[in-house]
């Protein structure tokens, strides 16, 4: 009992009552603005942006920002923010996360911060799971901002460059995650300045936080562009992998998802291929496209990850069970799916530019979230993202039942029961909300639902809108309704008339998610604002989860199990078995998450160096400067690698040195042989550097010059950044299978990531120089020859 009680997380009363005095403030000041007209309450937003421009805190702008928001929108929407939804409010403000059932009304607490962070006049983004909900938002909660006198925008995909410099100019900006990490990408390749259309970031408002930050970070967003696929070779790689056994022809990680194929797999594969050596640099593509086929069979499984629609491999959201439109898998991948399916193969996708939703978002100064399943995460929202997570109490008690899991021996009595209890529920008119992990399990569930004739809706990967519509249905009399766990996620679902006495909604959970946060969000979907409500889940010793994750401790605890005719467990010690499994599956989920961040982490430090030079060049920023520093670097670079002090003279390369540099140089410089210091060598160049660089300095005024650098600087930053980034995912695909010695995979991938960074870098700003520099010297040219 103690151990429980220690592990409460509960936000405490003591840290609720500080959020209450403000509360108290905010209350108090409500008959001051009421008492205003439109135009006086209006008017408030120019007082409040004045009163942060003479330097006051945010902090102490809440109460009267907050208690004009509230009398806007009693105003203009009829809707007066509950005392609750005011602390949300002050807790998003500060930049944490608060974790509210749904239900509460988040949309109207993201008016509150949206208010007063946009004051401060650098825009405040206000990230929605979907585009449907961005509109929705941004029409009803933009009315109040509208009201106030900010200006309020709408990012979606596909809008040209100027509406969307709009909707990021505006004060306030609503859209989808990934759009917005799309757009940072995008203005990274843009070739002009004014083709970019964000501004430096502010603020965030993430709505369904978990979602967005933990969920979804698992795939990079990856801008790309095509390259044709070799649709033989994808074939054949297919038909190879179809038959390989796991353990005998190929290894795999099941926790970095690192594969490899063994001596016996990489025999096969030279046999089947007809050629004596499969590392060899010229079969490094059979390799890859081997190691993808393989891959496809291992990780992707039809109907759960993906499904074929119309002669296409569509992915599927694991969390909503809906399709990822228009997302492909990137490097290969997507086509050795479609190998292995026989479908026709489509072009392949080649990075151009990639970051995760996590990196991107931890680019801004203030991120704040909100969610009604958070605190079971509290850790790493605290360690990566700095936000703690506050549990913002219920406008109403509240009334919602969560019984005790039952857990069959096998799947079919689980099914069995499912479909009984449905039965029973149904017959006394109360709907039910049948929860599952995939779309497969969905099937499963309706032809159990069917043998009982029973009638339900299946929501299965539909569009959004069907989805909203049909989950919003799911509080009626009588309905039964089969979603996936997240499936219209962020729509409310109101019990119809007379749902209330026949016990609210029932929610039943066919399967444990892979984090409790999951399940609770599938609770959450009944007893919304003091609703009565009840939710159970229904469970079977032959779950993946145990399956996978508790082998022995499951092996054991068969011996012992007893069960009664339905199938149905008895034994107490099942619900500790149970939770131990989650937790073991939340830990190995939340170590692969911080360990692709750490991976991650490494691009990311590089993709910051190589996009601030970019926008240098792109604002035209000291473009000379730029070029004679990475001339200077370029000597030095050269000087030590061919020839470093640690190595002795005897074995340095004078003529790597020579080779490189007189190409740039005005005139050749031959190294006496006899030099046995790095800095004497240095020395050397000093003179002639400084001649080239006075040369440069000539073109300052040259119009020609002057157009050309940034467009070659531009061109070679991009085109090593897509080979970069192609060699680091390489890198990364080998890292999880050489375990040198007791080296560490990641300490590995560390080192040789910045090993390489450097070698490229230091090869762009070579091929920047002698380009730029030759093209000098041909103007020179033409100029002699004509006078
Ligand atoms: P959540 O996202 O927290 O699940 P929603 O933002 O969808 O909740 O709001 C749930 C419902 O409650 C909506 O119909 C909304 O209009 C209503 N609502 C929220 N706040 C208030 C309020 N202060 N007064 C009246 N209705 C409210």
């Amino acid at each position: 009992m103690l151990s429980i009680f220690k592990r409460s997380t509960h936000t405490s009363e003591r840290q609720l009552r500080k959020y209450r005095k403000v509360v108290q403030q905010i209350n108090k000041l409500e008959p001051t603005y009421e008492a205003m007209s439109d135009e006086q309450l209006t008017n408030m937003t120019a007082v409040l942006k004045e009163r942060i421009q003479s330097g006051e805190k945010i902090q102490t702008i809440i109460p009267d920002a907050f208690a004009v928001v509230r009398e806007a929108s009693k105003r203009i929407l009829g809707m007066r923010h509950f005392d609750v939804q005011l602390i949300g409010g002050i807790v998003l403000t500060e930049g944490n996360i608060a974790e509210m059932p749904t239900g509460e009304g988040k949309t109207l607490v993201a008016s509150l911060p949206s208010y007063v962070r946009a004051l401060e006049g650098k825009g405040v983004h206000v990230i929605t799971v979907n585009d449907y909900l961005a509109k929705r938002d941004y029409e009803l909660i933009g009315q109040i901002h509208r009201f106030l006198g900010l200006t309020v925008g709408l990012n979606v995909p596909m809008m040209q460059s100027p509406e969307k410099q709009a909707a990021y100019q505006a004060d306030i900006t609503y859209g989808v995650g990934t759009e917005f990490g799309f757009d940072y990408l995008r203005d990274n390749m843009a070739q002009q300045i004014d083709q970019k259309v964000q501004r430096p970031y502010h603020f965030a408002i993430i709505d369904e936080v978990d979602s967005v930050l933990v969920d979804e970070a698992k795939t990079p967003l990856i801008v790309a562009g095509k390259t044709q696929a070799d649709e033989d070779l994808h074939f054949i790689a297919a038909r190879l992998a179809k038959r390989f056994k796991q353990g005998i022809d190929f290894d795999y990680d099941d926790e970095t998802k690192a594969t490899s194929l063994t001596e016996t797999g990489i025999e096969k594969v030279e046999k089947a291929f007809g050629i004596d050596n499969l590392y060899d640099l010229e079969h490094q593509t059979l390799y890859h496209y081997m190691i993808q086929a393989v891959r496809a069979f291992v990780i992707f499984k039809r109907d759960v990850d993906y499904i074929v629609k119309e002669q296409k491999v569509e992915l599927v959201d694991m969390f909503t069970g809906r399709i990822m439109e228009g997302r492909t898998l990137s490097d290969g991948l997507h086509q050795a799916i479609e190998a292995k399916e026989g479908l026709p193969i489509t072009e392949e996708n080649k990075a151009q530019a990639q970051v995760t939703i996590q990196n991107y978002f931890r680019m801004y100064p203030k991120l704040s979230g909100m969610t009604g399943t958070a605190k079971t995460q509290e850790k790493e929202f605290r360690e990566v993202y700095g936000m703690d997570v506050i549990q913002v109490p219920t406008n109403r008690p509240r009334a919602r039942i969560d019984s005790p899991d039952l857990v069959f021996d096998t799947i079919e009595h689980k099914y069995e029961a499912m479909a009984k209890e449905v039965a029973k529920r149904h017959q006394t008119g109360q709907p039910v909300l049948v929860g599952t992990t995939s779309i497969l399990q969905s099937e499963k569930v309706v032809e159990y639902l069917d043998q009982h004739k029973l009638s339900y809706n299946l929501l299965n990967a539909k569009s959004v809108e069907q989805e909203v519509e049909l989950i919003s249905q799911a509080g009626q009399l009588g309905q039964i309704t089969v979603a996936t766990n997240m499936a219209g996620r962020g729509t409310d679902i109101v019990l119809g008339e007379g749902v209330e006495d026949r016990g609210g909604l029932f929610v039943l959970g066919t399967e444990k998610h892979e984090s409790r946060r999951v399940d609770n969000q599938l609770r959450g979907r009944s007893g919304r604002q003091g609703d009565h409500g009840e939710s159970q889940f229904f469970l079977s010793l032959e779950d993946d989860m145990f399956k996978r994750f508790a082998k022995e401790e499951l092996e054991k605890f068969l011996k012992k199990v007893t069960t009664d005719d339905k199938g149905l467990v008895l034994n107490s010690e099942v619900s500790e078995l149970t939770e131990r499994t989650q937790r073991i599956v939340e830990g190995a989920h939340y170590s692969m998450r911080e360990y692709n961040l750490k991976l991650d982490d490494v691009i990311n430090d590089q993709r910051e160096v190589i996009y601030s030079l970019r926008d240098r060049v792109l604002e035209r920023e000291a473009i000379l400067e730029q070029l004679t520093t990475m001339l200077s670097e370029t000597v030095e670079f050269v000087v030590f690698d061919s020839c470093p002090p640690e190595d002795i003279a005897d074995n340095w390369d004078f003529e790597r040195i020579e080779q490189t540099m007189n190409g740039l140089l005005l005139a050749p410089v031959t190294i006496p042989r006899t030099l046995d210091k790095t800095t004497d060598i240095l020395k050397l160049y000093e003179i002639p550097l400084a001649d080239l660089l006075d040369y440069v300095e000539s073109f300052a005024d040259n119009e020609q010059v002057n157009q050309l650098i940034p467009q070659v600087m531009l061109s070679y930053i991009d085109s090593m950044w897509i080979k970069h980034l192609e060699v680091m995912t390489r890198l990364k695909e080998g890292i999880g299978l050489r375990s040198y010695g007791q080296e560490d995979p990641m300490r590995i991938y560390q080192r040789e990531g910045l090993e390489l960074f450097g070698r490229h870098y230091q090869k762009l700003r070579r091929n920047i120089a002698s380009e730029v520099i030759g093209f000098m010297k041909r103007i020179m040219e033409q100029r002699e020859a004509l006078q």
